[in-house]
């Protein structure tokens, strides 16, 4: 990318949009073309073909998605297949039939087997069944990443998919229905200070083990694969190499958010895959690895939740 080229980042009010404007911004890229679902609704071929044929970006970073945590995979499980197949089946083909120089693609961890071995790698893929939970949105996100290698097989086109791990970060969902577990963690520990409560419920029993990086690392990631990998024959898994349990981070953030109080395990609620930590073999030798540590990631995110939320 060049720092005047033309870049559409999809999806740059979320949690992982907002971090790659961020990012590319401090790096001095300025040709930003954005547009809120108001202005452009991805799901909707006709506007996203006007749209492409009309602004002619060089570059793509597809972030937009339909997600959520655990409860929102469960329960909206239409949505979740509906939604993402249209988003990324239309910003895929007009990406291409408008001659986009380069389109990365933002996959999820749980695309892998529920059993995969761990750490799980990228041709681990479609190796066994899925996790029930999230299987609608992982069907979805599996048939943006064969779009886009077949795209790349039968039209030449140079597109990249990426897989992430479980993000946090600014701009998350803090939704205690919908949100992911790290966001909604640090809302319930909170609350419950604030308000005085005895305890803090949290979902399933704690024993199953997630990996978490931090959205400002993973920004930093793709715009380094965008600019020095080109006809990647697979998808690259993007991930710390670190997983702790549930129980761990629930004991974590609680010290961070000094609540006081005892914590009570939901076991009517799900676990979800047992495990999913990535193999980032892959990534780290481009040179790429994580800088925020958990911790530290935590205590930003918190801060960032007092001062907006
Ligand atoms: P997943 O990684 O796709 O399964 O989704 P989540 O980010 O929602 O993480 C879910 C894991 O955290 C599951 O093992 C849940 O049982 C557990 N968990 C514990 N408390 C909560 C909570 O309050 N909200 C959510 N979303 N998950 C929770």
């Amino acid at each position: 990318m060049q720092k005047n080229s033309s870049i559409f980042v999809a999806g740059h009010k979320g949690l992982v949009g907002s971090s790659i404007v961020n990012e590319l911004k401090r790096q001095g890229f300025e040709n930003l073309v954005l547009r809120s679902f108001e202005e452009l609704d991805l799901r909707n071929q006709h506007a996203v073909a006007s749209f492409f044929m009309d602004n002619r970006p060089e570059y793509v970073f597809l972030a937009a998605a339909r997600v959520g945590g655990i409860g929102a995979n469960n329960k909206f499980r239409a949505q979740m297949i509906y939604d993402n197949l249209m988003i990324q089946t239309n910003v895929i083909h007009h990406a291409y039939l408008s001659g986009v120089k380069k389109l990365l693609f933002l996959g999820s961890s749980c695309i892998y087997p529920k059993f995969a071995p761990q750490p799980m790698k990228e041709e681990h893929l479609l190796t066994s069944e899925l996790e029930k939970t999230n299987e609608p949105y992982a069907v979805a996100k599996i048939a943006g990443l064969k779009m886009v290698e077949s795209y790349n097989l039968e039209y030449g086109t140079d597109f990249l998919s990426v897989m992430p791990t479980n993000l946090y970060g600014e701009n998350d969902n803090f939704d205690l229905e919908t949100g992911h577990v790290l966001p909604v963690m640090i809302r319930k520990f909170h609350e419950a200070k604030v308000h005085g409560c005895e305890y803090v419920d949290l979902w399933g029993t704690g024993s199953p083990r997630r990996e978490f990086l931090y959205s400002g690392d993973l920004a930093k990631a793709v715009i380094k694969l965008m600019n020095e990998v080109s006809n990647s024959k697979t998808h690259i898994n993007i991930g710390t190499g670190d997983d702790i349990t549930i129980k761990e981070l629930a004991e974590l953030i609680k010290g961070i958010t000094c609540f006081e109080g005892a914590i009570r395990w939901n076991t009517q609620m799900p676990d979800g895959t047992p495990r999913k930590l990535l193999d980032i073999t892959k990534i780290k030798a481009l040179g790429w690895v994580p800088e925020m540590s958990l911790k530290e990631g935590i205590v930003k995110v918190y801060e960032w939740y007092r001062n907006n939320k």
